[in-house]
């Protein structure tokens, strides 16, 4: 046992061995045919998936759900193989505070496209980013040295699927355990053993089947018999039912590591991957070709006259503006239009409003798809990262980081006017963050977050600063553990070295940061009020009942927790129609109506 220990202590490795095995196992077949478990498989027989569910008697044995749910799994493989997701893993090591439990110590964040088609592989959206070296090899050089720890970005998404090539009863034993509902859908609980002869890297663990197709919804657990000096992560993998028929692989979260006492493994870290942008299109240039949009040819400006120099300069920076909007949201990096951003546009309102803003075009809003902490604008459009509006703990905060934005776009330092020439937009998706960038120079910076305050105190959100601030002095209090969730890949960075640059000024008059006084919440952990749907990218608040707070180790500030999906089938909850209730109001009170985390 303590060899074990040892051994893993001294390598982890959560490796694309599962790939390279998998695939040796299945010979002839895997290397050029597309979907080589269709090939090989005998229940196969399902061409056209729902066609032949639907044709499909009901299993009445327990034998007969199982080779539904291996048809239904492979037939998921063939489904998802023409597409290419994008997956984000953000990592937090961690290390023991005797107050705070296991806190945030280092972090990693990993982007790129998942190509689905043979095996998984994937491509990264960061590259090198200053540092000198790819960052895969920088960082596992880094993490290397510093845990004796390795991690490959891949290994998280790998949990996707239960096994890509050989998810049958020749490689697995199924177990039923029992019927359990996954919030609204009634599941069967299988626990599943790869057989002796199975080979490494198989699946161990269990899997919920939902009681009508008997497609797996969720997986948990980690791949058995790992190779000498390899390791396999521990997963939590959910899916969604985003469109008729399928589940899609959305969240899986991984957690390593033993804080017990006398426990001789002190490497920790939780993670959690996202997988978004299904449903984007692989823009070749036939699909651009037979998509051409015809609206808004019509010059529909009320009088026939030519545009006055200011009125031109306009017009290009609107253009500039649209074009970058578009080309993020077509890489999967921008959510589509919404009603996050009416919440979000709200709260701009009340600035504008109450500060005598006039602006010649309204300021709107977006939201980044990602988890790092970042706002931009170009034009007058502002963005705001998924993740920096889960960690807000109420809507002065959030005044506070579009005040910062508005101010650039009324000090008129948004002008961005090269991207409004569109030979500018051709970049692979991959290439996007070396293609753009929002930038401001430190004087600009200054500048705005000076005009913000200003905003913010003839604002209504000038009673509400104080919670502001202590966002600040959170955020300070974590920055230089952070530093990956605080880099930002398209605007300024927030922290630089580790101290909070941005509207550092409201810190300093917020009172003290207290973990231990419960009421005093400063940030929320990830992911707690920004819903991304894996499918079509839109963003939904959460919808979630407060829990109360107990300990100071539950307010978990930026920090990584376990995915708990509420399941629902497609079409009967979760749909739109609760959320735009709730969205604009005149004082954009719905902005924390539903997801603050006490009160
Ligand atoms: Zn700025």
């Amino acid at each position: 046992m303590r060899k074990v220990m040892s051994k893993m202590n001294w390598m982890f490795l959560a490796l694309l061995t599962v790939t390279v095995m998998a695939v040796a196992q299945q010979p002839a077949s895997a290397p050029q045919n597309p979907q080589p478990v269709a090939a090989t498989q005998p229940g196969q027989t399902a061409a056209q998936p729902s066609q032949a569910q639907s044709n499909l008697a009901a299993p009445t044995t327990m034998d007969q759900v199982v080779d539904r749910v291996i048809l239904r799994e492979k037939d998921l493989i063939k489904f998802l193989s023409p597409r290419t997701p994008i997956v984000e893993t953000y990592l937090q090591d961690l290390a023991q505070d005797p107050q705070l439990g296991p806190i945030p110590q280092d972090d990693h964040y990993f982007l790129g496209r998942m190509d689905l088609r043979e095996s998984i592989d994937r491509s990264d959206y960061l590259q090198d980013k200053g540092k000198g070296e790819g960052m895969e090899r920088h960082l596992l050089g880094e993490i290397t040295r510093k845990f004796k720890f390795q991690y490959q970005p891949l290994g998280f998404s790998w949990m996707i699927f239960v096994d890509r090539n050989d998810f049958d009863r020749q490689h697995y034993d199924f177990h039923y355990a029992r019927r359990e509902f996954l919030g609204d859908v009634r599941c069967l609980v299988f626990d599943l053993t790869p057989r002796k002869d199975a080979g490494r890297g198989r699946f161990l663990g269990r899997i919920w089947v939902e009681d009508q197709d008997f497609n797996i919804v969720r997986l948990n657990g980690t791949y058995a018999r790992p190779s000498r000096n390899s390791y396999y992560f521990h997963m939590d993998s959910w899916r969604l039912n985003l469109i008729p028929g399928y589940w899609i692989p959305a969240y899986i979260y991984s957690e390593e590591g033993d804080f017990t006492a006398g426990a001789k493994n002190k490497i920790a870290f939780k993670a959690q991957t996202r997988m978004w942008g299904y449903n984007l299109k692989t823009g070749t240039v036939n699909d651009e070709l037979t998509n051409i949009r015809v609206d808004s040819v019509k010059d529909d400006t009320p009088t026939a006259q030519d545009a006055t120099p200011l009125a031109a300069e306009r017009e290009w920076q609107q253009q500039a503006e649209d074009n970058v909007v578009e080309r993020l949201e077509r890489a999967g990096l921008l959510s589509p239009e919404g009603d996050v951003d009416k919440i979000l546009q709200t709260v701009v309102n009340n600035l504008e409003i109450t500060n005598n803003i006039e602006l010649p075009r309204p300021v709107r809003t977006r939201v980044l798809t990602t988890s790092p902490l970042e706002t931009f604008s170009v034009g007058n459009t502002i963005v705001v990262s998924r993740g920096l509006i889960d960690v807000l703990p109420d809507e002065g905060s959030l005044a506070m980081v579009l005040s910062h934005e508005l101010a650039h776009i009324v000090l008129g330092h948004n002008l961005g006017s090269q991207y409004a020439f569109n030979d500018r937009m051709l970049f692979s998706d991959e290439g996007t963050y070396q293609n753009l960038g929002f930038k401001h120079i430190p004087e600009e910076e200054a500048a705005a977050d000076k005009k913000a305050i200003e905003m913010l105190k003839a604002s209504p959100y000038a009673q509400k600063l104080e919670t502001a601030g202590l966002f600040i002095k959170a955020l300070q209090a974590r920055a230089p553990q952070l530093s990956a969730l605080l880099q930002a890949h398209l605007g300024n960075n927030i922290a630089e070295n580790g101290t909070v640059t941005r509207m550092a000024q409201l810190g300093t008059s917020a009172p003290a940061l207290d973990w231990n006084k419960l009421d005093q919440i400063a940030a929320l952990p990830l992911g707690g009020r920004v819903k991304l749907n894996a499918w079509d990218d839109k963003v939904e608040i959460v919808k979630a009942q407060p829990v109360a707070i107990t300990s100071a180790r539950d307010k978990m500030p930026f920090e990584v927790t376990p995915f708990f999906p509420r399941l629902s089938r497609y079409g009967t909850a979760n749909t739109p129609a609760a959320t735009t209730a709730t969205a604009p109001s005149t004082t954009a009170t719905a902005a924390n109506a539903s997801a603050t985390p006490t009160n």
